[in-house]
C-alpha cells in the first residue's frame, strides 16, 4: 500500500480535498460534533471548583449561634469546627458556612451539576447518665446553597436567603458525590417567605453562602464538624447546551452554504459562459435593482457579418473572436479616464451592451471613435487574422429616470441605422431615428388592418426571353390599397412587416391569391410555359412549417409546381443556417424552382452558392443601371455574374432593364431573361392576360429585332 493511503486527507478512502465545499464543511462539522461530544463524555470539558482550596478567598462563617464554636486550621485544606451544645432548647446545629460574597451578589454555580463531599460530624464527649463517653460518627450532614434574590432576600436576615439543601449521611473517609438534582428547597422556607412558583425551585444562580451543617443534635455536648473535601464539579458546558450550540452552528453553516450555493447559481444564471460578461438577464437584474438612476449612456454593439466568420473559420474561431472583442472593449473602456463603466454585457450571439455613467455627447463621440480606432487593424487570433467590424448604436439618457428597455430599444434603433448606413460606424439616437420608429410602428398598425380588411392587390411584371422578347413569365408584386398605405411600396412595408412578424401572413396571402388566379386561367395557361415568380421573405427560412403550408396550397389549387419560382433575396440568404437550407431543400423537392433575388449585392461566395439548391440568379437592378453610368462596372460585375451562373448551370434574369443599351449588352453577354420598365412596368392581372394572348407589341418586336445586329452594335 502506498504512503498516500495513510494521508490524513483520506477519510474512509475519500480524499477530502477533492470533495466540493459543501461536503468538506459537512465532514468537518460532523467530526467537530462527534469529537466535542466524545470530549464531553470523556470529561475533557469538565471543570471543578475546590471550595476548600479556595476557602481563603471566602469568609468562614460560624453557624452555631449562642454556643461556642471554634474553627480550626482555616488555612489548611480542611475545615474543622467544634461546638459545644449546652442547651437542647436553643439552636441545636453545628457547622460552618463559606461566604462567597458579602454584598448580596454571589456567584453563579450554574456551570456545576454536583458536589463531592468528604465530611463527618462527631460528638466528642458526651457523657450519658452512666458517665460513659459516647462518640457518634453517624450524624447526618446538610449542605445548603444559599441563594440571594433581592425580591425576598435580605442580607441582614440570613434566614431569608433561599435554602437549597440536601441532607446526607457521611460515610467515614468516603467521598460522596451528590448531584444537584438531589437538592431541593426547604418546605418551611417556602411557606415562610411565600415565594412565587418560579422561585420555589432549586437555584444556584446567585449563591452567597454555602453551608455545611450537622443535622439536629439531640444531645448536649461537644461536636466536631470536619470537612476534608468539598469540590463542585461540572462541565464547561452541559451536554444539552453543547448539543444546542452544535445545532445552532449546523443551522448557521447550512444557512450559509445554501446562501452561498444560491449566490453561485445566481451568478451562473446572470453570467455569459463564453466571455464571462453579464448576460441579458444580468443586465436586466442590474437595472431592476438600481434605485439611484442618474443619467446613463447605453452602447449597443452588434458585430457586422459575424455569421460569415463562423461560416468561414468555424465556431471555435468565432468564439475566440467574441472573447477577444469583449476583452479589448473592456480594456479600452477601463483605460479611458473620462469614461466610467457601469456594466458590460453580452446580450446574445454577437450583440453587446455597454452601460456607461453619465457623459456628454462630446465625450460619447470621442469614446465611440476610440473604440473604432482600436479595431481598425485586423485582430490576431490563434489561427486567423480577422478584421472586426461592428455597428454601434448609442442612447444617452441625461435625466435620473431611466427605463432600461426603452433605452435599449433606442440604442438598438440607432445601431440599426448605423448598419443601414453601411455598417462599421456608430449613430447616436436622435429625433430622426425617433420619427422613423414612430413611422414604422404606424405602418405596422396599418398593415395589421390591411391584412384584416384584405386591402392588398397583386400586380405582375412580365419577364421575357432575351433572344426574342417573348413572354416567359411574370414576377408577382404586392401593392397595398388602403388609403393609409397609399404611396408606400413593398420595398418599405415588407421590411416593416418582417420586423413586426406579420410578413408570414402576407406571404401566404400573396401565394394563395396568385394560385387562385392561375387556377382560374388554368386552361389558357396550360398551353403555355409561364413561370410565376413569387417573392418570399427570408423569415420563411426560419419558419419550419412554411414548406408544408406551401405544399397544401399547391395541392388545394392543383398548381403545377413547375409554373412557380420562389425568390429569396441574396443578402438574407447568406445568413441561412442548416435549418434554412433544409427548408430550401424541401421546397425544391416539391418541384418549384428557386431564385436568388438581387444577386450581386450579398457577396455570396462560390462555396455558399454551391450549397443552395437554386436554379436562377436575378442580377440586381443596381448593376444593370450601372451599365449606362459606369463603364468600368459593365464588364466586371455583369460578366462575372453571368459566368458564375453558366458554370453552375443557373438561369440568369436581369432586372430593372430600362433602355435598349442595357438590353442589348446583357443579351449579347449571355443573360437569358429580361425584366424591366423598358419592356413592361408591373401590370394588373387582366392586363397580363391580355399581354399573353395578344402577342408581341410593336415596341418589343422592334427591340428584339436589334438583337440580330448585336455583333455590329458592340464592335
Ligand atoms: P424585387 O423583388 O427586386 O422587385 C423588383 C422591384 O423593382 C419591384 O418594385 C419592381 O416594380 C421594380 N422594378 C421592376 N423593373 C424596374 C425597372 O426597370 N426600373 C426600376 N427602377 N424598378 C423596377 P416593387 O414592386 O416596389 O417591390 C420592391 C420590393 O418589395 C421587391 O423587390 C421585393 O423584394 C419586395 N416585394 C414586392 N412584392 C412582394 C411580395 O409579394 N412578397 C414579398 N415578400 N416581398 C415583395
Ligand atoms: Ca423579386
Ligand atoms: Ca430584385
Amino acid at each position: 500500500m502506498s504512503l498516500s493511503a495513510f494521508s490524513p486527507r483520506l477519510i474512509i478512502g475519500i480524499d477530502i480535498l477533492k470533495l466540493d465545499l459543501n461536503a468538506k464543511v459537512g465532514i468537518v462539522l460532523l467530526l467537530l460534533t462527534v469529537s466535542l461530544l466524545a470530549s464531553h463524555r470523556a470529561g475533557l470539558l469538565d471543570v471543578s471548583f475546590d471550595l476548600l482550596a479556595e476557602k481563603h478567598k471566602f469568609t468562614l462563617h460560624k453557624l452555631t449561634d449562642g454556643t461556642s464554636v471554634t474553627v480550626h486550621e482555616q488555612d489548611k485544606d480542611y475545615i474543622k469546627a467544634s461546638c459545644t451544645i449546652e442547651n437542647l432548647n436553643g439552636y441545636r446545629f453545628c457547622g460552618v458556612g463559606l461566604w462567597l460574597s458579602g454584598n448580596g451578589n454571589g456567584v453563579s454555580l450554574e456551570r456545576y451539576d454536583r458536589i463531592s463531599v468528604e465530611a463527618k460530624v462527631t460528638s466528642l464527649s458526651v457523657e450519658d447518665k452512666t458517665n460513659t463517653v459516647i462518640t457518634n460518627d453517624n450524624h447526618g450532614l446538610r449542605v445548603y446553597f444559599r441563594n440571594f434574590n433581592s425580591e425576598y432576600s435580605n442580607l441582614d436576615d440570613l434566614q431569608s436567603l433561599k435554602f437549597n439543601g440536601v441532607l446526607y449521611e457521611p460515610v467515614k473517609n468516603k467521598l460522596t458525590t451528590i448531584p444537584f438534582d438531589y437538592f431541593n428547597v426547604e418546605g418551611w422556607w417556602l411557606s415562610e417567605y411565600k415565594v412565587q412558583f418560579e422561585n420555589a425551585q432549586f437555584d444556584v444562580s446567585n449563591i452567597v453562602l454555602i453551608e455545611f451543617l450537622s443535622s439536629e443534635i439531640k444531645q448536649e455536648g461537644q461536636y466536631l464538624v470536619e470537612i476534608n473535601q468539598a469540590v463542585l464539579r461540572g462541565a464547561l458546558v452541559s451536554e444539552a447546551t453543547l448539543l444546542k450550540w452544535m445545532l445552532l452552528i449546523w443551522c448557521l453553516v447550512i444557512f450559509y452554504l445554501i446562501n452561498r450555493q444560491r449566490a453561485g447559481l445566481k451568478k451562473v444564471s446572470i453570467t455569459d459562459s463564453l466571455t464571462g460578461l453579464v448576460n441579458r438577464r444580468g443586465i436586466n437584474d442590474w437595472f431592476s435593482t438600481r434605485l439611484n438612476r442618474d443619467g446613463l449612456v447605453l452602447f449597443y454593439i452588434d458585430l457586422d457579418d459575424f455569421k460569415k466568420v463562423n461560416d468561414s473559420y468555424g465556431h471555435l474561431v468565432g468564439d475566440e473572436l467574441l472573447c477577444r472583442f469583449s476583452e479589448i472593449v473592456l480594456a479600452t473602456t477601463k483605460q479611458d479616464s473620462q469614461i466610467d463603466l457601469h456594466l458590460f454585457s453580452r446580450l446574445s450571439g454577437d450583440e453587446f451592451a455597454l452601460v456607461l455613467k453619465k457623459a456628454d455627447e462630446d465625450e460619447v463621440n470621442r469614446f465611440a471613435q476610440a473604440l473604432f480606432e482600436v479595431f481598425s487593424k485586423p485582430l490576431k487570433l490563434t489561427s486567423a487574422m480577422i478584421k472586426v467590424n461592428f455597428s454601434l448604436g448609442i442612447a444617452i439618457c441625461e435625466t435620473g429616470q431611466f427605463d432600461f428597455n426603452e433605452y435599449l430599444n433606442k440604442a438598438d434603433a440607432a445601431m440599426y441605422f448605423a448598419k443601414e448606413q453601411g455598417k462599421n460606424q456608430y449613430k447616436i439616437f436622435d429625433d430622426h431615428i425617433q420619427q422613423n420608429i414612430i413611422f414604422r410602428k404606424n405602418i405596422a398598425q396599418h398593415l395589421h388592418k390591411a391584412i384584416e380588411d384584405d386591402e392588398f392587390e397583386l400586380v405582375f411584371q412580365p419577364m421575357f426571353y432575351s433572344h426574342n422578347l417573348s413572354i416567359a413569365g411574370a414576377e408577382v408584386l404586392l401593392r397595398a390599397t388602403s388609403t393609409e398605405l397609399e404611396g408606400i411600396g413593398p420595398d418599405v412595408f415588407i421590411p416593416i412587416a418582417e420586423e413586426y412578424d406579420i410578413v408570414v401572413e402576407i406571404d401566404m396571402w400573396v401565394i394563395e391569391q396568385t394560385f387562385i388566379k392561375i387556377m382560374q386561367e388554368r386552361n389558357m395557361l396550360n398551353s403555355r410555359s409561364m413561370l410565376f415568380c413569387i417573392n418570399i421573405s427570408a423569415l420563411e427560412l426560419r419558419n419550419a412549417s412554411f414548406p408544408k403550408d406551401f405544399k397544401k396550397l399547391l395541392r388545394k389549387y392543383e398548381i403545377e409546381p413547375n409554373k412557380i419560382e420562389l425568390e429569396f433575396t441574396e443578402t438574407r440568404l447568406i445568413e441561412a443556417d442548416h435549418n434554412a437550407l433544409n427548408i430550401l431543400k424541401q421546397l425544391k423537392a416539391l418541384g418549384v424552382s428557386l431564385a436568388l433575388d438581387d444577386f450581386g449585392t450579398g457577396h455570396t461566395s462560390f462555396n455558399q452558392l454551391l450549397n443552395f439548391p437554386i436554379d436562377c440568379l436575378k442580377i440586381d437592378k443596381s448593376f444593370v443601371s450601372d451599365l449606362t453610368t459606369c463603364a468600368e462596372m459593365k464588364t466586371s460585375m455583369i460578366n462575372a455574374v453571368i459566368s458564375i451562373a453558366k458554370s453552375y448551370k443557373l438561369k440568369t434574369v436581369a432586372e430593372g432593364v430600362e433602355n435598349i443599351e442595357q438590353y442589348l449588352y446583357l443579351t449579347h453577354n449571355g443573360c437569358e431573361f429580361m425584366q424591366g420598365y423598358y419592356f413592361s412596368k408591373p401590370i394588373s392581372w387582366p392586363e397580363l392576360l391580355k399581354f399573353m394572348t395578344q402577342g408581341q407589341s410593336e415596341h418589343l418586336a422592334m427591340a428584339a429585332s436589334k438583337v440580330d445586329i448585336k455583333t455590329r452594335f458592340f464592335q
